[in-house]
């Protein structure tokens, strides 16, 4: 994190950029993670700046990317932008808030992923029904009927763990590991839902513009964002240490 905030004058200023910003030119304010000036480490250092998104100085590029595009995300820049004394929430509240938005963020990304996953099956279900294929319905195939049976149960496992990282959420625990690992998981399964209706859809499912061939490219951001799947394994290995000793 490279965006700072520092105090001129009796003025708060920030400088720097945020990559992706999904929404930001749709929303009326952005609330902007930065860094106050200090030598600590960059917890110590966290603040955030609610700043309206029409401000002076906050420029927004669209980003082109593959996935939701009905959602999209913009590059922000921001050049001395002023911000007022009550919109911003100091180190160390600052921290403490982000662990709770990011909480609340994984549940809800999760349960996109299982929306997304609900969709891909009863296309695929419904694709498989009426598809024939080497004299038979891909449905009547064992193989094709058990690879839906293991999408199917991992996508009842996950949305049980969604449902359990939302009551912890819900009851005011702050542990990330029941919403990281409801992410992770519900990520996982979509994707994996998402790229078995294609594989059955055949060269169909590749096709641009396609409903299911949306879905496969949707479900495959939330591999990636808002958290990496792999950095979110790392947050559980170090977990499961501490635990599991
Ligand atoms: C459509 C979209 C919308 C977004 N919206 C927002 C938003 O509104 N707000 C916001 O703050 N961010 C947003 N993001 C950013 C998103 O959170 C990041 O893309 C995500 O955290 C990954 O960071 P990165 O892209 O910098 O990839 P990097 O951090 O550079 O990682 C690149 C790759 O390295 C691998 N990797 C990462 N960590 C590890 C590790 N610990 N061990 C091994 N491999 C690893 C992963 O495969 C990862 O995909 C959005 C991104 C996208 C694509």
């Amino acid at each position: 994190m490279r965006t700072t905030l520092s105090e001129e004058t009796g003025v708060w200023r920030l400088r720097g950029s945020k990559m992706f910003t999904t929404l930001a030119r749709e929303a009326t304010h952005i609330v902007v993670g930065c860094l106050v000036p200090g030598e600590s480490s960059w917890r110590e250092r966290f603040a955030l700046a609610v700043v309206p998104a029409d401000i002076h100085g906050l420029v927004m590029s669209r980003l082109e990317i593959d996935s939701l595009r009905s959602c999209p995300t913009y590059e922000v820049f921001l050049d001395d932008v002023a911000v007022a004394e009550g919109s911003v929430i100091k180190p160390p509240d600052a921290f403490r808030v982000l662990i709770d938005v990011l909480n609340q963020e994984r549940v809800a990304v999760a349960s996109q992923s299982l929306g997304l996953a609900r969709r891909a099956l009863q296309l695929t279900m419904a694709y498989v029904e009426q598809r024939e294929v080497a004299g038979g319905l891909l449905a009547d195939k064992q193989v094709v009927g058990h690879r839906l049976v293991d999408c199917w149960e991992e996508f009842e496992s996950a949305r049980l763990l969604v449902r359990e990282a939302a009551q912890a959420v819900d009851r005011g625990e702050r542990s990330g590991v029941l919403p990281t690992m409801s992410q992770r998981c519900a990520a996982t399964m979509a994707h994996g839902a998402a790229d078995l209706g294609v594989q059955l859809h055949g060269g169909g499912g590749l096709e641009r513009g396609t409903e299911l061939n949306r879905l496969w490219r949707d479900t495959r951001l939330h591999l990636i964002g808002p958290v990496a799947r792999e950095e979110a394994t790392d947050r559980l290995f170090r977990y499961m240490r501490s635990s599991f000793r």
